[in-house]
């Protein structure tokens, strides 16, 4: 069975976490999309298209991985692109909640058997999210550990 898994999240902007679970999901499926979710209501500091060429450009040497944009319901989005798994990053027990909760849901949702999958934070990412990021690379911390350097290149031209 060819498996095609969707990675979605609002990705703003990509960190070093959503980077290994990409990576990683690569290693186990045949294709992987990285949905972008357009969130009109949600203020971003990446537009949408700089998160999409951001992903694009850190993921561009895993050949079975590709970005799009994913609007509207996610499980409509999942029915109607011929997605067999989902993709969901662990990193603590809250992460779990809220993940168990959408699993739970999306079970109702999904018109096909469709899969949620959780891969565990890497130890060293556990403590990372987008907008950690955001407060300590605008405050001049180091963000060589939270964000890829072509993300970290676009965070010091931003205001936050
Ligand atoms: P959203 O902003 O839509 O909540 P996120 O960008 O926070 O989306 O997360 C998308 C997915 O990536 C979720 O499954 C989340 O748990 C996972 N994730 C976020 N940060 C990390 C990380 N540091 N390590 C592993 N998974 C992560």
């Amino acid at each position: 069975m060819n498996t095609k898994a969707l990675y979605a999240g609002s990705f703003d902007p990509l960190t070093l976490g959503h980077l290994d679970i990409i990576e990683r999901a690569a290693n186990i499926f045949d294709e992987v999309v990285v949905g972008v979710v357009v969130n009109l209501e949600k203020k971003t500091m990446f537009t949408f298209e700089e998160r999409m060429e951001m992903i694009e450009e850190a993921t561009a040497h895993l050949p079975n991985v590709r970005v799009s944009q994913c609007r509207g319901l996610l499980a409509d989005y999942v029915n109607n692109n011929g997605f067999n798994v989902v993709v969901r990053g662990l990193r603590c027990m809250s992460d779990f909640d809220s993940e168990q909760q959408m699993a739970h849901l999306h079970e109702h949702l999904y018109h096909d058997k469709i899969e949620t999958v959780f891969l565990m934070a890497d130890a060293k990412y556990s403590f990372v999210s987008s907008t950690m990021a955001k407060q300590v690379i605008s405050l001049g911390g180091n963000g060589e550990m939270l964000v890829p350097a072509n993300v970290l290149k676009r965070m010091k031209g931003k205001a936050y």
